[in-house]
């Protein structure tokens, strides 16, 4: 078996097209074998039901899959009590988020950020999870001095984070960088990119200024310049996330986390030419 962490992350789908949608995409790319799949959580818990039920589905099926769970908005009952759900499904896997709250919305309940909840989940469960956590090789939005960042991740990381997957990004050269820092910081645990395949420019510049994402200028203005062929942005985007997928695991990453949107298409072919 391949020792690196090969991963798709979903969606838990709002309506029942959405679900028969998503099953659809998990049975093909289940044919790949991936280590596991993943499923969000929306801020407050408001996916609480569609996130354990997708990861239910998955499991069902005999794959490993692991649901999210953030803290911003919750109280300690409330994780409390989703932890335990977690649990006595028989779920081991989980990944640990500080989450967003909607723009407008003032921050409410008790943890401010992912270490908290980390050592909260250490506190309740012991050494029940395997806990993921995120990390940041281009910084999160809110961080406003680089050390910060790496400060941050190792709180979590001491809190009791086995290992962490990182935001997408597209210059393969802030991963290694941070991965380098973090070692000198002593963080020891694996950090797998995660991988954004590029299927819609518009909807990938939104997500990139929420997040903090560089889309590199040669990117974007190919990107822009297609306007609606998507055929063109496709195939682009299928050359260079594949290029930026082969860089990076010769360069050494434990493996590789793909945002998939719910979408099996683009994911399955970048695997396909990484010969995986
Ligand atoms: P934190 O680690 O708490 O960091 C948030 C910010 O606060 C950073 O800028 C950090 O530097 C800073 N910070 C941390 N600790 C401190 C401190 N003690 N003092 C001062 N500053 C501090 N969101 C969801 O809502 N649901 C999901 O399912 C989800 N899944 C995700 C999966 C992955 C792999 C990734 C990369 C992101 C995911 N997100 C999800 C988005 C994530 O919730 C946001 O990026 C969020 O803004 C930060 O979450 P975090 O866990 O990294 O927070």
């Amino acid at each position: 078996m391949d020792a690196r962490a090969f991963s798709f992350e979903f969606f838990p789908p709002r309506t029942a097209e959405g679900k028969e949608k998503l099953r659809t995409t998990w049975q093909t790319l289940a044919k790949l074998k991936p280590r596991f799949f993943s499923c969000t959580y929306g801020a407050g818990g408001s996916t609480r039901e569609g996130t354990l039920e997708t990861v239910l589905d998955i499991r069902a099926a005999g794959h490993e899959a692991a649901p999210h769970i953030s803290c911003v908005a919750s109280t300690r009952d409330d994780v409390a009590t989703q932890l335990e759900r977690y649990k006595s499904n028989g779920i081991r896997h989980i990944v640990a988020l500080r989450g967003d709250l909607p723009s407008g919305l003032g921050a409410s309940g008790e943890f401010r950020y992912a270490n908290e909840l980390v050592s909260f989940i250490r506190s309740r469960t012991g050494d029940w999870f395997h806990i993921e956590v995120a990390c940041y090789p281009e910084y999160h939005p809110q961080t406003r001095w680089a050390k910060d960042e790496l400060v941050a991740f190792k709180r979590k990381v001491e809190a009791g984070a086995n290992a962490a997957i990182t935001q997408y990004f597209y210059n393969v050269d802030a991963y290694f960088r941070f991965v380098d820092e973090a070692r000198k910081a002593g963080i020891q645990v694996p950090i797998v990119p995660g991988i954004m395949p590029i299927g819609n420019f518009s909807q990938l510049a939104r997500f990139s200024e929420a997040c903090g994402a560089e889309i590199p200028r040669w990117m974007r203005i190919k990107l822009e310049g297609y306007h609606d062929d998507t055929t063109s942005i496709r195939a682009f985007g299928l050359d260079v996330v594949t290029d930026l997928c082969k860089r990076l695991l010769e360069g050494g990453a434990p493996g590789l986390h793909f945002y998939t949107l719910n979408q099996a298409t683009l994911s399955a072919e970048i695997w396909k030419r990484l010969g995986l």
